[in-house]
């Protein structure tokens, strides 16, 4: 029987990072995906931004996470050969006086200037962005193209035999003296990288998650042409070809993996104030994230059956947070570093 260190299931974000993460430790590791039935990340948008939120500040852990991410995803186009990363500008218009006024009270917090260009640049995006109250530039942002670079993973994988297309059944893990078997495959571990699925599992389900339905629109815009994400309380990102992709919702109620009328109009409202000029819609997205009820991810091995893990709960942030958090939970797992109390699952209790 084949043996291997560890069985990846779901190759969302979660488990592609996190499985490229061990082979790069030189573990044996297999990966199994239903074909991207109940995916996030097919639809993600794959945008991270340092500076987020009303209060304009930086996001959970930047100074780490930034650094490390660019470094992960340059690295890892490389070894797959496919662009897939986009470090890009990011332009802020100021919702008010107010808040322009916060943001520069702050920018002499250590570390900001990392972030966050102090220029003015607001004569620039004048032309297409409503910025009657100023803006700032947004440095180390960009995007991931997450599809692209699942297709690229996943091709690797079936190249080297790592990887199998399946509906996994936790049901069918056979307990063999601590180690699981399935498929005819032994592994010294187990680890859930299902998205939102895992939140259905008898093994995971005292998890706290906490679904949020997104929805995002994909069009262009006559006339003009820019190629910075333009960010407010919505977003528009540059694609390719003259494509922009605009979002998004956040919906902690519907739980239906349906795209609805209301996100539409929604999205075309936020992006209307925010660009000088017609959005015109081609195709609309939705996907459900797998969030957390503390906004953190969710790592560990479960207290009764040691040879399952998780790494799931990378929420509304995952190409963010899943470079940095996949070489922690790795450190983890090889006994380097103990896990971080604010992502491990320990902080719930054991079960
Ligand atoms: C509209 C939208 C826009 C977003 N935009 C951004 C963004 O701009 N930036 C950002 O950082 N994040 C964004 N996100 C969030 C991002 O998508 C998630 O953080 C991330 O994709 C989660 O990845 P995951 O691998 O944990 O889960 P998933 O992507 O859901 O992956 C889980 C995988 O497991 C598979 N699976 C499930 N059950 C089984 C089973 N029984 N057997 C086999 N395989 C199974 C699924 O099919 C899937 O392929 C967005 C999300 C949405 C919905």
């Amino acid at each position: 029987m084949e043996k291997y260190n560890y069985l990846i299931v779901g190759q969302g974000l979660a488990g592609t990072v996190l499985a490229y993460t061990l082979l790069k430790h030189k573990q044996r590791v297999f990966v199994i995906d239903d074909g991207y039935k109940n995916s996030a990340s097919k639809v993600a948008v794959g945008m991270f931004n340092p500076v987020t939120g009303k209060r304009v500040v930086k996001t959970w852990k930047a100074d780490l996470i930034f650094p490390f991410l660019h470094t992960f995803y340059s690295e890892f186009q490389v070894f797959l050969q496919t662009n897939f990363f986009f470090p890009k500008t990011i332009y802020r218009p100021f919702d008010s006086i107010e808040q322009q006024n916060h943001v520069l009270a702050q920018s002499v917090e250590q570390g900001f200037s990392n972030f966050i260009s102090l220029e003015n640049h607001d004569e620039k995006y004048k032309p297409f962005v409503f910025n009657q109250f100023g803006g700032v530039e947004i440095k180390n942002g960009g995007y991931v193209e997450v599809s692209k670079m699942l297709d690229a993973f996943r091709s690797f994988l079936l190249r080297e035999n790592l990887f199998l297309e399946m509906d996994f059944d936790e049901n069918a893990l056979i307990d063999s003296n601590g180690e699981m078997i399935i498929q005819g495959r032994k592994f010294e571990k187990v680890i859930f990288c299902r998205g939102i699925k895992d939140h259905e599992s008898k093994f995971w389900k005292h998890l706290p998650f906490k679904p949020v339905k997104g929805e995002v629109l994909i069009g262009n815009f006559k006339d003009i042409d820019f190629q910075e994400i333009i960010n407010r309380s919505g977003w528009v990102l540059p694609f390719e070809n003259g494509v922009y992709k605009a979002g998004a919702t956040y919906d902690w109620d519907d739980k239906e993996n349906k795209i609805t009328e209301q996100a539409h109009q929604e999205i075309l409202e936020k992006t209307q104030k925010l660009i000088k000029a017609d959005f015109q819609i081609e195709k609309q997205e939705v996907g459900i994230r797998p969030t957390t009820t503390d906004r953190r991810p969710l790592m560990g091995i479960h207290s009764a059956y040691p040879s399952l893990a998780i790494f799931n709960g990378l929420g509304t942030k995952g190409v963010m947070l899943a470079p940095y958090f996949a070489n922690h939970f790795v450190d983890f797992l090889l006994g380097i570093k103990p896990l971080d109390a604010e992502v491990s699952i320990d902080r719930f209790g054991v079960k």
